[in-house]
């Protein structure tokens, strides 16, 4: 029976990046500690994905890949866990673009469009990043990006970008 919780749920993306010490471990111990986070389970994660940087580019490839989860946690609460988990892989804020540990943006949160000051949703550079697209094409195929289009439209714009699918 759906208990009184599961109807307040959401389904959420959530795009993962990383650069530096070790990247795949990074991104799959992020994938755990998703997981783990209250209100939240993982629900599928996509393929490691291998990036070359946007800019500058005198910096090592990423590791990218977009986890799926069900989460009762609001987008505020969300963004503060993501922060949370980045911070404890040791994340530096830099300069923009700059190489990073971990790297955790909220792509999509059910249907909203939102626009604050802290908060973006959907991301709004999502739609311009094959590096985020690519992977979650993999587990969302069919996925409408609100405000933007359907994201096999979407992703022909990117097709200059090069990434790899790695073994999963
Ligand atoms: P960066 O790590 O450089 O991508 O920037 C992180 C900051 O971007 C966070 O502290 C948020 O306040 C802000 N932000 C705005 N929209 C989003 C989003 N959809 N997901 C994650 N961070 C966001």
């Amino acid at each position: 029976m759906m208990q009184q919780n599961d109807r307040q749920n959401s389904i959420a993306f959530i795009a993962l990046g990383s650069n530096l010490d070790n990247p795949l471990k990074q991104i799959k111990t992020a994938c755990q500690e998703i997981a783990a986070l209250p209100k939240t389970s993982l629900i599928q994660h996509s393929s490691l994905y291998k990036s070359a940087p946007i800019a500058p580019q005198e910096q090592p490839d990423y590791i990218n890949a977009v986890a799926k989860i069900d989460t009762g946690l609001t987008p505020v609460e969300l963004l503060n866990a993501l922060l949370a988990i980045e911070q404890r892989h040791g994340r530096v804020r830099d300069f923009r673009n700059a190489p990073r540990t971990l790297d955790l943006d909220i792509l999509l949160y059910g249907a909203l469009q939102l626009n604050s000051n802290d908060l973006t949703i959907p991301h709004p550079r999502m739609i311009q990043r094959a590096f985020v697209l690519y992977p979650l094409m993999e587990i969302a195929p069919d996925c409408y990006i609100p405000g933007h289009g359907k994201i096999n439209q979407l992703i022909a714009a990117c097709s200059d970008q090069v990434i790899t699918r790695l073994e999963k």
